[in-house]
């Protein structure tokens, strides 16, 4: 027998027409990229989107096909998210971070047909544009007045022309849940990069999924300002999640120093955000530097690299803000984990809470967890254990774009199939996840496995530190023995040797590091990350010339 409901697909438009109908006079506000604050709300956001899909329609845009973007977090970044997919297409967004060659060849490998572009992004666009043979036309997220007046792109069009006189009401589709919706591509370290295709009822599930009060926790009294990118991971979910819970979004353009976000987040009343924790650690610095504090931020969530105890204390003891660490990946819309408390921890306070808030946290409903050693099997949750995690769920990837069927899935003794996530993890006995490395960072110091993660953790609780990476480095006893490369704050000193010293007593001796280096600065990747194999590249012989 079924079930005797309406049978309504999980589609994408669904979000923007609940937005525009139930929360319509909520704010979008933008700091775009020619200068101004722009502000409208979902119901206007929803009629331009729409007049996006005719536009889009006119340029013979079809199912399925290819659109990218190439833009920061605004208003007409967030009408492509809704237009594009709403009709049936899909939106490729880019990391503009990527190197051109990169970019050009993730335009070919996803056979984008129209590329919109932010103005930031121009000297891009005509470093590629003859490169991308699938490119019907460029388009400039901009107005006529702001296009530029000369440009080596050909047939370049402009964003409000191609709005302008189309209709404000557009039927969209029922479509298939299972359709593709939008993809991104992995940041690609070793070899190209990855293309990621998530779904409709992917996306719709992740949405709901994120809404929680333990997911991201957003609600319709926040104003939340989306500091990760709308080019990665569709900003973790949070143009959908707003739209479905009636936030009010602020958007911060490419304006992303710490002086621009404070003041925008003070403008507008901001409560919550989130983002990788580089972005905050420029933030945190200049508040620090110039005494200022928050009136209304309370909340923000961190993820994407590991969150340090500094700065988890920071967020709390500074400026009354609880950062909540989260952990995901591209391959999972992003949402794997988030660390919520528990009933259990009571009023926890002080060290007990910081060490529970430090860890990735715990799985959301639709995610599964689990670390397996070496031999596949299940590892226990004892919070020492520690191996490689794996994920499942309906918004975890089954398979990369083009990858001509190959199964990148795991499948377990009892024939269920797993994502290997290539992170190396402990779980508690109460299912708090914590990542101890990515795989290929760990350091094997004569057969013992040290945490990289958890001596950068460390450092960076030293008041001179700005920047910590570990790494593991050629030992002629030990094979490999880590090497702390460190950014020192500005203005402040400190030697490798007090460094050293800083360790003892808090961690066992035989993983302190060998030697401590300073450099001026940490090479980062397209989504913010330390490059830690251009670390190991250069520092590679370090220990061998010092002996
Ligand atoms: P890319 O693959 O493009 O670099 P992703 O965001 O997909 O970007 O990277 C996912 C990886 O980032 C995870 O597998 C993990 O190694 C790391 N990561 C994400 N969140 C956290 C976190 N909270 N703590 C530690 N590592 C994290």
């Amino acid at each position: 027998m079924l079930g005797l409901m309406q049978d309504v697909p999980l589609l994408i438009s669904s979000l923007i027409v609940h937005a525009a109908r139930h929360h319509g006079d909520v704010e979008i506000v933008s700091r775009r990229v020619e200068g101004d604050i722009h502000r409208c709300t979902y119901h206007e956001l929803h009629r331009r989107a729409q007049r996006l899909a005719h536009a889009l329609d006119a340029l013979g845009v079809g199912s399925s096909a290819r659109v990218a973007t190439l833009a920061w977090n605004g208003y007409r970044h967030m009408e492509l998210y809704y237009a594009v997919a709403g009709k049936g297409a899909v939106l490729h967004t880019i990391n503009p971070r990527l190197a051109p060659d990169q970019i050009s060849w993730v335009i070919g490998d996803a056979q984008d047909g129209l590329v919109f572009f932010d103005l930031t992004f121009l000297p891009i666009i005509e470093k590629i544009a003859l490169s991308c043979k699938t490119v019907k036309a460029f388009v400039a997220m901009t107005d006529r007045a702001h296009m530029p007046a000369t440009t080596s792109v050909t047939g370049m069009l402009c964003y409000e022309d191609l709005l302008a006189g189309q209709s404000g009401h557009y039927v969209w589709p029922v479509l298939d849940e299972n359709l593709a919706s939008s993809m991104c591509y992995t940041s690609g370290t070793t070899g190209n990069p990855k293309g990621v295709v998530y779904s409709h009822r992917s996306t719709i599930l992740h949405t709901f999924a994120a809404a929680l009060p333990d997911g991201l926790g957003f609600s319709a009294r926040d104003v939340i300002l989306p500091v990760v990118p709308m080019f990665h991971v569709n900003a973790w979910g949070i143009p959908y999640v707003a739209a479905m819970v009636g936030a009010k979004l602020v958007f911060p353009g490419s304006a992303l120093d710490g002086k621009s976000l404070h003041e925008l987040i003070e403008a507008e009343k901001v409560t919550a955000s989130a983002g990788v924790p580089t972005v905050w650690q420029g933030l945190l610095n200049y508040m620090e530097q110039n005494d200022l504090h928050f009136s209304t931020m309370r909340r923000t969530v961190i993820g994407g690299a590991a969150l340090p105890q500094a700065m988890l204390r920071a967020f709390a003891e500074r400026y009354d803000v609880t950062a909540i660490h989260a952990w995901g990946m591209t391959e999972m819309s992003p949402l794997g984990t988030v660390c919520a408390l528990r009933a259990t921890h009571g009023d926890a306070k002080g060290e007990a809470l910081y060490r529970v808030r430090g860890k990735q946290g715990r799985a959301i409903f639709g995610v599964d967890i689990k670390i397996v050693g070496p031999d596949g099997n299940e590892l226990p949750w004892d919070g020492v254990a520690f191996g490689d995690l794996l994920v499942r769920g309906p918004w975890v990837v089954r398979e990369y774009f083009h990858a001509s069927g190959e199964n990148p899935l795991v499948t377990d003794a009892d024939g269920v199939a797993w994502f290997p996530t290539g992170d190396v993890a402990t779980i508690e006995a109460d299912g708090y996840m914590q990542i101890t490395d990515r795989s290929k960072d760990v350091i094997k110091s004569g057969g013992e496995w040290i945490s990289s993660i958890d001596i950068e953790n460390l450092a960076l609780s030293h008041p001179a530190v700005a920047m910590a990476a570990c790494i593991g480095v050629k030992h002629p006893k030990w094979d490999e023995r880590p090497l702390l490369v460190l950014v020192r704050k500005p203005g402040v000193d400190v030697e490798g040797a007090e460094m050293l010293r800083f360790f003892e007593g808090s961690i066992a001796k035989w993983q302190i590091p060998d030697d401590v280096v300073f450099v001026d600065a940490i090479p980062l990747g397209a989504t913010g990350k330390m490059q830690k194999n251009k670390l190991r590249e250069r520092f590679r012989d370090h220990l061998l010339q010092a002996k």
